[in-house]
C-alpha cells in the first residue's frame, strides 16, 4: 500500500502504519487540546491501543492463515481500521471460516477480559455514562472492542462476516456462487444502511458505500479467481497452430506471423519439441539481419513446457516467472497445444460474458 512504511516485524510479518494514521493522532490531540497535557495523552493512549486491538485482530488472521500455508505479504494499519493482505484466501470453506472467525474471536476476548477485570476490581462504570473521550479508559476499550466484533460480524464483504457466510455457504455450493449471494447480501444490508442513513445518520451511509463497493470487487475477484482456477490447460490451450522445423529460415516464421493468427511458433526437430520461437525472438533476429538463417540456433532451448492436467492460474503463474508469452503443452513427450497470453485473456473475457449472462 503506498503512503505506507514499515515500523515492526512481528512472527515475520512486516507490520505497517499508512501516513494518514498520524493524521488521526494529530485530531485526536486536538479534539483534546482543550483539556491540557493529560488530556492529551490519555486522548493518545485510547488510540493506541485501539490500533493494538486492531493490530491482535489482523494478527490472529494472518498467523492462522498461514497455518494454512498462505504467504501474509503484510499488515497495514489505516485510521479506518487495519488490513492484512494476504496472496489468497484458502479455497478450502472450512479453512476460510476458521482465517475468518478468529479475528472477531480476538476482540470478544479482549472485551471478556477487561470485563472480568472491572468486575474483579469493581470498578465498572455505567456504560451511559462513557463517551468517545469521556469515561474509563480500559471500560471505553472494552466497548470499542465490542463494537468491532459486532461490526465485523455483519454478513457483508469486505467485513469477516462476509467471508464468514461465503464459507458457510460454500459447503453446500460452489464458491462462485455462494459468494455471489454473500455479495448480494452484503449489498441489501448496504442499501438497508444507506436508508437509515437517510434518516439521518451520515455515518451508515459511508459505511453503506464502503461495504456495497467491497461487496462488489469480492464477487469479482472471486469470478476471476474461480475462471483461472478451476480449468486446466487441456480446455483453453490451442491445438490448431503452425510449427518451424529446426532447419526452417527466420523468414518463414515472418511469413506465419504476417499470416496474422500466430504469434508463438514452436520448434520441432523431426517429432521432438526444441523450444518455442516468440515474436520478440523472431523480430530481434529480423532486426540483426538474420533472415535467411535457419530458426534453430536462435529459438531459446531451455524453456518450460505444460502438462495439460495443469491449472490455467498455475500456468499463468509460470508464464509471468520466466517471462515468457507462450508455453508449449506437452503430453507424454509430444506436442499436443500451446498456452499463450493472449488466448488466456481471451478465455478470460468470454468466461466474464458468460458470468454476467448468468447473473442478470
Ligand atoms: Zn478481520
Amino acid at each position: 500500500m503506498k503512503w505506507s512504511f514499515q515500523i515492526a516485524r512481528i512472527f515475520g510479518i512486516p507490520i505497517r502504519i499508512h501516513a494518514t494514521f498520524f493524521l488521526l493522532l494529530l485530531f485526536v490531540a486536538i479534539v483534546h487540546a482543550n483539556e491540557g497535557g493529560p488530556g492529551i495523552a490519555r486522548g493518545l493512549v485510547f488510540i493506541l491501543a485501539i490500533f493494538f486491538c486492531v493490530l491482535l485482530h489482523e494478527m490472529s488472521h494472518s498467523l492462522v492463515a498461514r497455518r494454512y500455508g498462505i504467504k501474509v505479504r503484510d499488515i497495514t494499519l489505516l485510521p479506518i481500521g487495519g488490513v492484512a493482505s494476504m496472496e489468497r484466501m484458502p479455497e478450502e470453506p472450512r479453512q476460510e471460516f476458521l482465517v475468518s472467525i478468529v479475528g472477531i474471536v480476538v476482540n470478544l476476548v479482549i472485551a471478556g477480559a477487561i470485563y472480568l477485570w472491572l468486575q474483579w476490581t469493581g470498578t465498572v462504570e455505567p456504560v451511559r455514562q462513557l463517551s468517545v473521550t469521556q469515561g474509563s479508559l480500559l471500560e471505553r476499550i472494552m466497548v470499542v472492542n465490542v463494537f468491532l466484533a459486532a461490526f465485523n460480524l455483519l454478513p457483508a464483504f469486505p467485513m469477516d462476516g462476509g467471508r464468514v457466510l461465503r464459507s458457510l455457504l460454500a459447503q453446500r455450493m460452489d464458491y462462485v456462487r455462494a459468494t455471489q449471494i454473500a455479495a448480494r447480501i452484503g449489498q441489501g444490508m448496504a442499501l438497508l444502511f444507506g436508508l437509515v442513513g437517510l434518516l439521518g445518520n451520515p455515518f451508515l451511509i459511508f459505511i453503506a458505500l464502503f461495504v456495497y463497493i467491497g461487496a462488489e470487487q469480492e464477487a469479482a475477484m472471486a469470478t476471476m479467481r474461480s475462471a483461472f482456477h478451476h480449468v486446466t490447460v487441456r480446455e483453453v490451450m490451442i491445438t490448431s497452430f503452425r510449427t518451424l522445423d529446426v532447419h526452417d529460415p527466420v523468414s518463414r516464421a515472418l511469413e506465419h506471423l504476417l499470416e496474422g493468427y500466430q504469434q508463438d511458433f514452436p520448434v520441432m526437430d523431426r517429432e521432438e519439441l526444441i523450444g518455442v520461437l516468440t515474436r520478440a525472438e523472431l523480430l530481434e533476429a529480423i532486426s540483426r539481419g538474420n533472415e535467411r538463417a535457419p530458426v534453430g540456433p536462435i529459438v531459446r532451448r531451455d524453456i518450460g513446457v505444460l502438462s495439460p492436467d495443469d491449472q490455467v492460474d498455475a500456468a499463468l503463474e509460470r508464464l509471468r516467472n520466466e517471462n515468457r508469452t507462450a508455453m508449449p503443452v506437452v503430453q507424454e513427450g509430444r506436442l499436443i497445444g500451446l498456452i499463450t497470453l493472449e488466448n488466456v485473456g481471451e478465455m478470460l473475457m468470454v468466461y466474464n460474458a458468460r458470468m454476467r449472462g448468468k447473473t442478470h
